[in-house]
């Protein structure tokens, strides 16, 4: 019997034991460390950015990011209803409204058409959320937000060292975000990253982040703030991995070619696209869609994936069906069907980057024994 092979495993073989032996032994633990200030400097840089204000998780750079635009009671965001959670808590949590639009069916990115119809007089900014692997289309998102005055949030957790036409993204829009959970393409174990090209909101989101202490009145606050600080030692492992993240692109490229070539000749099944007009996808995770005509949902085949020894995930839950959410009597009466099949007949198989590609062709193998 072979090892399970988990959904994720990632890389941690370059500098990272080097470096964080520095914070050990220097005893810079906290997030007064040196490293915090290289990493932010170097991702910002590699991101296209003035500003990069490290955090504590990806969720909290969205939370920040939200209050950092002002965004507060009645106004309305426009999100993607095919998202993670991350992206809905501070809206709501400020008493803000999130607005949903369904997915595109073949890149599984937000159908960007569907904007503009809920754009009202209340809509603050739109939410961008890049699916998977491959990039939204932003130039007419960017058009909109121009011509309406609204505001971009770029959430770009699953985008490291993707670029849309060649330029980065993490670059778009006032304000984007990171994550660095372990299964995204650079870790540091939980962290995050906020980045603006604006120094006023860099300096509010550095301030958030810190609790809102004030430089020359240190406990005596204005605003309410988080402590969302990022330690040394994450730093650390951050520097380690963004030194490889072209490698690591790389790498992910060459693994989702693989699994695509090993499931070209199955026709029950919807791969992630390759590319797009202005992309290459990078695959943060290998998704696959089944089709209904199969008569198995997501569920049954994970589960059958499990029993032969490979761990999978299920898409997305869409927003609109969130129980917390419809208890706050949101999204009545409302609905994405695009979403709701995603969530239905969409899982991912193994991704991460330690992957082997052994262990791909066992994966892929034991998906097409299932779908046979
Ligand atoms: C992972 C992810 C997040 C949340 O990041 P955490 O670090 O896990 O809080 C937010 N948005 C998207 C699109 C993600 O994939």
């Amino acid at each position: 019997m072979t090892k399970f092979i988990p959904v994720n495993e990632p890389l941690l073989n370059g500098n990272e034991k080097k470096y964080l032996m520095e914070c050990i032994d220097t005893g810079w633990i906290s997030s007064e460390g040196p490293f915090i200030k290289l990493f932010e400097d170097r991702f910002a840089a590699r991101m296209g950015r003035k500003h990069a204000i490290s955090v504590s998780n990806g969720t909290a750079a969205i939370d920040v990011a939200v209050d950092a635009l002002g965004i507060g009671p009645g106004d309305e965001v426009i999100i993607p209803a095919f998202t993670i959670i991350s992206c809905v808590t501070q809206i709501i949590r400020c008493g803000a409204i999130p607005v949903l639009v369904d997915s595109d069916p073949i890149s599984w990115n937000m159908d960007i058409t569907q904007i503009e119809a809920k754009i009202s007089s209340r809509t603050k900014a739109i939410m961008v959320v890049h699916i998977y692997g491959l990039p939204v289309n932003m130039n007419p998102v960017l058009e909109i937000a121009k011509r309406y005055g609204l505001r971009i949030i770029e959430d770009a957790a699953e985008m490291h060292g993707q670029t849309y036409y060649n330029k980065p993204c993490g670059s778009f829009g006032d304000i984007s975000t990171f994550s660095f959970y372990p299964n995204k393409h650079i870790t540091t174990g939980e962290g995050g990253m906020v980045l603006t090209d604006d120094d006023g909101i860099a300096e509010t989101c550095r301030s958030l982040r810190n609790l809102c202490f004030q430089p020359d009145k240190r406990f005596v606050h204005e605003r309410l703030g988080w402590n969302l600080r990022m330690t040394n030692m994450q730093a650390a492992l951050g520097l380690a991995q963004l030194e490889r993240l072209d490698d690591f692109i790389a790498r992910k490229r060459a693994m989702g070619l693989r699994y695509t070539k090993l499931f070209s000749d199955l026709a029950c099944v919807q791969l992630p696209l390759t590319h797009t007009e202005y992309a290459e996808n990078i695959y943060w995770v290998y998704g696959l869609l089944l089709d209904e005509s199969t008569g198995l949902d997501s569920q049954e085949v994970m589960k059958r994936m499990a029993a032969k020894g490979v761990g999978t995930r299920p898409f997305f839950y869409p927003m609109h069906l969130q129980p917390v959410l419809r208890r706050m009597g949101l999204f009545k009466d409302e609905q994405y069907p695009v979403a709701e099949r995603f969530y239905r007949q969409g899982f991912y198989i193994p991704s991460g980057l330690a992957l082997t590609d052994s262990q791909i062709n066992y994966s892929a193998d034991a998906m097409r024994e299932i779908l046979s």
